[in-house]
């Protein structure tokens, strides 16, 4: 039986959560979204793990915009969440507070529920001198991503659904 889990897409605007959503699930970077109003659902099934066993898992996105800031947890849209991918731009110090902020806002709102934290837009140079000193800032386990490459979103969400598989989420 394949496992639905609800998944938040949280963080500032224009860290690129529509990007990665549009990026896993059809596999293109379009470079110019509009930016989302509200928000935009998207189902996306996660490619299972040879040797895996599972059951398949089917991700519902939930691609918010980043007007909430933490208020998104007092809102309906966050009913039902089985976990939670955070995005921050990593040439943008102030996006990686409001990440920050927010794993906090999930882990209260969501005690126990698994999320992956992602320092997107890895490609652009000015990334270089920052990826390391502010995923260390980050403290929680960061992943660094790109939506434009591709680099560590398909894996991002694969792990995401392993988790919850393991925790039967
Ligand atoms: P959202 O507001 O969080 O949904 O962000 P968007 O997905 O709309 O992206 C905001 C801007 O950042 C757009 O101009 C995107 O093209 C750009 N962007 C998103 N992801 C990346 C990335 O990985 N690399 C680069 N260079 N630009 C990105
Ligand atoms: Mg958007």
């Amino acid at each position: 039986m394949t496992l639905t889990a609800k998944v938040m897409l949280l963080g500032d605007m224009g860290v690129g959560k529509t990007s990665i959503m549009y990026r896993v699930v059809y596999d293109r970077f379009d470079g110019q979204y509009k930016t989302t109003l509200g928000v935009e659902v998207l189902s996306y099934d996660v490619p299972s793990i040879p040797g895996d066993g599972a059951d398949p898992t089917r991700f519902v996105l939930w691609d918010t915009d980043g007007d909430f800031g933490t208020q998104i947890f007092d809102t309906v849209y966050v009913t039902g969440a089985s976990a939670a991918i955070i995005v921050s731009d990593v040439t943008r110090p102030q996006t990686v507070t409001r990440m920050i902020e927010l794993i906090h806002g999930f882990e209260t709102r969501f005690p126990g529920r698994p999320y992956r934290a992602l320092l997107n837009k890895t490609d652009l140079p000015e990334a270089a001198g920052s990826a390391m000193r502010l995923a260390e800032v980050a403290k929680s386990n960061v992943k660094l991503v790109s939506a434009k490459t591709g680099a560590g979103i398909v894996e991002s969400f694969v792990e995401l659904a392993q988790t919850i598989r393991r925790r039967q989420l």
